[in-house]
């Protein structure tokens, strides 16, 4: 007997779950998402997709072709400076095994690897409900009940997943860090300067608890985060009006990086007039963890918000999917003594007891890149950390 799953959410991890139950199993699902369409949203900037992470769930999930139309090699490319504009780093590696994709690429590519007719666009879930069967009905935002029953539902729904209620009380919380994402379309043609400065790949520009994370993109723009240590009402209370990014542009610069070097101001300044984002970022506790209960879990940011300061977020996300999918197909296929929930159950047990195991592990490291990242010391404490997990085998 097949379980009727329902899988909230069509970011990475619930369409990679999604395609890998039919993939390795046959077996359908039904996935929720909010977003009117496909295109309906920008997806963002982009991601790295790490060889024995990212790129190993999607090799068993059969896109390894497929990602690699896509990825880009030459962005494995890192420069570090600091305000001064010092270069402490600026090393070439492509082949070392973490390619850059789009995200908007990487979600095409896996919601192509789907039916259609799985997802189903423009339906919020506010709730999950357990029925008296013992299943889960889903409550959609527009006050209707999904009159379905489901024996199984995945919470691949995010940081503020509408599934994570059924398992715990646990909310994401501020982890210190606020800031401004910008933009630069075209920009070998309108800013030749910039796009030399941050060249093919990242420039991180670290210094004084500040940092700017720039990333050339597959379309050939550059986006760049520029991320501060500030209070939890920062966004709110700061005095910049975002919604005005000329004024909002100028102000960040003259407020927090005024001393600064003109060309490293410039990544902020000049930035497109139509693209500011106020970010703040959320996390979960490092050892987030639940009792496991039977017929429900989660996986990626729904389990385990991190900040993206190890990048490893989306690529701990695929290694969920391929986990779990892994652990439903043979519970299903398992014609042992035992109903079909009990060894569903079992199953899903296993996973989130492996998932807490590797993810206190990815947590702690990216913590701790957030510190050495957001600190007065910061080019050479960060160097210090890459140097540190390459002699212990990360490949960075
Ligand atoms: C600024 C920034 C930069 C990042 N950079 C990196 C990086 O370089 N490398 C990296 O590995 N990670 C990075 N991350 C983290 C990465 O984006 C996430 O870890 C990853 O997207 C998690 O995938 P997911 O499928 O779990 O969730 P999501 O990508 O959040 O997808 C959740 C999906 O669920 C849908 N949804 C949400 N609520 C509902 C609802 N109520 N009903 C129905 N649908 C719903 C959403 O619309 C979305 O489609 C970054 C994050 C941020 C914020």
């Amino acid at each position: 007997m097949t379980p009727a799953i329902a899988i909230i959410g069509a970011g990475p991890s619930g369409l990679l779950l999604a395609r890998l139950l039919r993939y390795l199993g046959d077996i359908p699902s039904t996935i929720f998402e909010l977003d009117p369409s496909s295109s309906a949203r920008g997806q963002g900037g982009s991601l790295d997709i790490h060889k024995e992470t990212g790129q190993c769930a999607l090799e068993a999930a059969g896109l390894s072709s497929e990602f690699q139309k896509y990825m880009r090699s030459e962005a494995d490319h890192l420069r570090l400076t600091d305000k001064t504009g010092f270069i402490h780093i600026d090393e070439e590696t492509p082949g070392e095994g973490r390619p850059e994709i789009d995200r908007t690429q990487l979600r095409q590519l896996l919601i192509d690897s789907v039916p259609a007719k799985s997802i189903e666009w423009a339906s919020k879930v506010t709730s999950v409900q357990p029925t008296p069967d013992g299943r889960f009905q889903v409550i959609l935002a527009n006050g209707s009940q999904d009159p379905r029953r489901f024996d199984f539902v995945v919470g691949a729904d995010g940081a503020w997943s509408r599934v994570r209620p059924l398992v715990t009380d646990v909310l994401p919380f501020y982890s210190g860090i606020s800031g401004m994402e910008v933009r630069f379309r075209d920009v070998d043609t309108t800013h030749p300067e910039i796009s030399k400065l941050v060249g093919q790949g990242s420039y991180f520009c670290l210094s004084d608890e500040k940092a700017y994370f720039a990333q050339r993109q597959g379309d050939g723009s550059i986006r760049n985060y520029a991320m501060l240590r500030a209070p939890e009402n920062w966004i709110d209370e700061c005095g910049i009006d975002f919604s005005n990014p000329q004024a909002a542009k100028a102000a960040l610069v003259e407020r927090y990086f005024d001393d600064w070097s003109e060309a490293n101001k410039d990544l902020v300044r000049l930035a497109d007039d139509d693209h500011l984002i106020a970010r703040q970022l959320l996390m979960l506790p490092v050892d987030h963890r639940w009792t496991s209960r039977p017929g429900v879990t989660l996986m990626g940011d729904a389990a385990h918000l991190m900040t993206p300061f190890a990048g490893e977020g989306v690529n701990n996300a695929m290694v969920d999917a391929l986990e779990l999918a892994e652990k439903m197909v043979a519970a299903l296929r398992d014609g042992s003594a035992g109903t079909m929930q009990e060894n569903l159950a079992k199953a899903v047990k296993e996973y989130e007891e492996g998932m807490f195991a590797r993810i206190q592990r990815v947590a702690h490291d990216t913590l701790e890149g957030l510190g050495v990242i957001f600190t007065k010391n910061a080019p050479l404490e960060f160097k210090e950390m890459m140097e540190r997990l390459r002699a212990g085998g990360h490949d960075l």
